[in-house]
């Protein structure tokens, strides 16, 4: 079987983007833009191994940026990009591969179809890059002023991953040392290898400036862009008892709230929300009153299964908000634990949630004492 390692490019310092972190270390969507390039070959069937060439200086960085993943030891680049890919090449010599990919770490959104191209052109050829087409009119100009116009029929913007055979651009890396060519490329080319172009893709394009970062930051969310927010409303009334439930914490009272579970009010005035939220009706139809097996059940049940639901169409809570409404008992002092409770059923940080209290003014039915409202809001992001 046809063996294949791929060589990260991360050893530069990224000034273009003026930023204090080398770009290829910058955040993007909770991991660093490298983390996202490097997964991206990790991920993929017909590549065997993934090795990150870094800048001495980076070895720190590195190592948090790629904890976890299941990378070869990593290695050090030198004073150019070619000169990098080079020291990467020579580093695979113990066990050589019969083709590899180099792969700037500025580019987070290779795809696999664009890297199965560049591997089924090399069944033909030495060497294929993923290149898309000059779509612009190129001008010539110095000065701010142009000095010509570029034909741009065959043209095209090359990207990466470039594809080789192993020991083909091996020799051609030693060949070109000291020259400063910009890809593999012209390496290759240098050398008198062929090298086919495969279709790239707009998507797999260069973090260089903070422009460039912005749309990565975009495209990243673009899949989770469906927000959906819904409410939730409850009342229970008060009987006999020694204390009530509130949003999963035990809060002594004169008397005890009614209701065939544990009547926590919060609990399901947020579970309602949630359901809300992805159009899975009530709490009423997932856990009917009707059965006697939900009977004085943890309320807690019924939040975690509309959370799991909303799990299992690929949402992620966002945010949740629960407004308790009663005269008595005082919210107040046990608003910590509930934050803490709800954070802990539902698996998020206690920052993404919010529980809040406010009387009637002595009017209604809670104003007189007879039960506790509680209203809740739940936002939630969908997988689009
Ligand atoms: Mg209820």
């Amino acid at each position: 079987m046809t063996t294949c390692v791929a060589l990260i490019v991360a050893a530069g310092r990224g000034t273009r983007l003026g930023a204090e972190l080398p770009k290829q270390y910058l955040p993007l969507a909770g991991a660093s833009v490298l983390r996202h390039s490097a997964s991206a070959f990790l991920d993929h069937p017909r590549i065997n191994q993934v090795r990150v060439v870094i800048h001495p200086d980076d070895g720190p960085r590195y190592a948090e940026a790629v904890a976890g993943l299941a990378l070869l030891a990593p290695v050090l680049g030198g004073a150019s990009r070619q000169e990098s890919v080079r020291l990467g090449l020579e580093s695979l010599g113990d066990q050589p591969p019969d083709l590899v990919l180099i792969h700037d770490a500025a580019r987070p959104f290779v795809g696999a179809d664009l890297v199965d191209r560049v591997l089924d052109r090399l069944t033909e050829l030495p060497g294929a890059i993923p290149a898309v087409a000059v779509a612009d009119t190129l001008k010539r100009g110095t000065q701010g002023r142009i000095v010509g116009t570029v034909a741009r029929e065959g043209l095209w913007r090359a990207q990466t991953p470039q594809g080789f055979r192993y020991r083909d651009i091996l020799a051609a890396h030693r060949a070109a040392a000291g020259h400063e060519l910009t890809d593999d490329a012209a390496v290759a080319e240098a050398a008198g290898l062929a090298v086919g172009l495969v279709l790239g893709a707009e998507a797999n394009f260069k973090v260089t400036t903070e422009e460039d970062l912005l749309r990565a930051r975009q495209q990243l969310e673009r899949p989770l862009a469906d927000a959906r927010s819904a409410q939730g409303f409850d009342v229970h009334r008060f009987g006999p008892g020694d204390h009530v439930m509130l949003c999963g914490v035990s809060v002594p009272h004169s008397h005890g709230l009614v209701g065939h579970s544990d009547a926590d009010v919060g609990l399901h005035a947020l579970t309602d929300a949630l359901l809300g939220t992805i159009g899975a009706g009530d709490i009423g139809q997932h856990f009917p009153p009707s059965d006697p097996k939900w009977r004085g059940v943890d309320s807690a049940t019924f939040l975690a299964h509309a959370a799991g639901l909303i799990a299992a169409r690929g949402g992620t809570i966002a945010h949740v908000d629960v407004t308790l409404i009663c005269e008595r008992p005082k919210v107040g002092p046990h608003r910590a634990a509930m934050v803490a409770r709800l954070a802990q059923i539902l698996g998020l940080d206690a920052s993404r949630v919010s529980v809040k209290a406010t009387t009637t003014e002595g009017l209604g039915f809670t104003g007189r004492g007879e039960g506790i409202a509680a209203m809740a809001i739940a936002t939630i992001r969908l997988a689009g």
